[in-house]
């Protein structure tokens, strides 16, 4: 292996430009070049890509976001699209990918790599903590900072006012930013889409945390909950049912896709992508890098695809115990 290809695909998460660097700078340190392509899959199929040395990867390390930027690409689910980038991965000499992203991104990789023999390794970048093969996703812990800050924020104004808030996070499918922003900000509830805590229940914990003489409460919902309404609905739905209280809605969208990354997730991104360049300098391919109990730990592609990182539910009652 000369040339290994680097980018990053599906949704941006913090950390990613120090994943970035760490692929620039081991493709140096092992005497081999890196390239970067721009815009995921779609600059890859337009050939948009530039040669990066360990100096252009200079002080990106504390920058959110990805130099690279990211993209989703139709294209790239049709063979034609596939072909084409394969195309201009053999024009530009690139004998191997490192691929920052999500799932979709590795099925992406799956596809390229059988239908094109192109090794490639993941690495898992996405703020939802939602693959499978890791504990830890690249961006997901400091989108964690971001939503318990926010929240603390919320908090305040929500404790001036006796005021019920409900902030809904991001996750997609998955409970992981809800549950653990929920805990580490304090939350009397948390929804998340792995339980149905249902309306009623949540109604009798509302009354029950007001009558013990709170006078503040936040709810955390994560964005792909299933209680049957959506964020705004049910806070309606409080107000109806709970005429005491005053109830807000918060999203917070896309602030907890940026900022700097915090040094959990540079430190992470690190060493994940020092080992993905050195795993493609053994030969190896079609795995995902992860941090699994403390180490750097890798699985097959299809691994990481086929099961559900689980949701420690044991973290729900902590969270029940503590809003007592
Ligand atoms: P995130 O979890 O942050 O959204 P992701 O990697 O899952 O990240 P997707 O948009 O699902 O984001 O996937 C990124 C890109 O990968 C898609 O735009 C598409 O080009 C490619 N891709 C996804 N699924 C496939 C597939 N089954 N076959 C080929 N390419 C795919």
């Amino acid at each position: 292996i000369r040339r290994i290809g680097v980018m990053t695909s599906g949704g941006d998460s913090p950390g990613m430009n120090a994943a970035i660097r760490a692929v620039a700078r081991s493709c140096a340190y092992y005497n081999i070049e890196c390239i970067g392509f721009y815009r995921g899959y779609q600059g890859m199929i337009e050939g948009d890509y530039e040669e990066l040395n360990a100096r252009s990867v200079r002080n990106i390390i504390t920058r959110g976001g990805t130099i690279l930027k990211s993209a989703r690409s139709k294209e790239f689910m049709t063979k034609e699209g596939r072909q084409k980038a394969a195309d201009v991965l053999k024009e530009a000499q690139v004998d191997a990918m490192v691929l920052i992203g999500g799932d979709g991104t590795f099925r992406g990789g799956k596809a390229l790599s059988a239908e094109h023999n192109i090794p490639i390794i993941g690495v898992p970048g996405t703020i939802d903590n939602d693959i499978s093969g890791t504990n830890y996703t690249i961006g997901y812990d400091t989108a964690l900072n971001t939503v318990v800050d926010a929240i603390d924020k919320i908090r305040d104004t929500a404790s001036s006012h006796n005021r019920l808030f409900f902030v809904e996070v991001m996750g997609r499918d998955a409970g992981f930013i809800a549950l653990n922003s929920g805990i580490g900000a304090g939350a009397e509830e948390i929804l998340i889409p792995e339980e149905d805590l249902g309306l009623e229940r949540l109604l009798d914990s509302l009354e029950r945390s007001r009558r013990s003489g709170k006078t503040s409460s936040i709810v955390v919902v994560s964005e792909g909950d299933k209680i049957g309404k959506n964020v705004f609905e049910l806070a309606e739905y409080v107000k109806k049912n709970l005429p005491d209280y005053d109830a807000k809605v918060t999203v917070l969208g896309h602030i907890q896709r940026g900022g700097s990354p915090s040094c959990f997730d540079r430190v992470l991104a690190s060493r994940l992508c020092v080992r993905a360049v050195e795993l493609l300098l053994d030969g190896k391919q079609d795995l995902m890098v992860g941090f699994v109990n403390n180490k750097v730990e890798t699985c097959t592609l299809d691994e990481a695809l086929q099961s559900k990182h689980e949701i420690n539910k044991d973290l729900l009652r902590i969270s029940d115990i503590l809003s007592t």
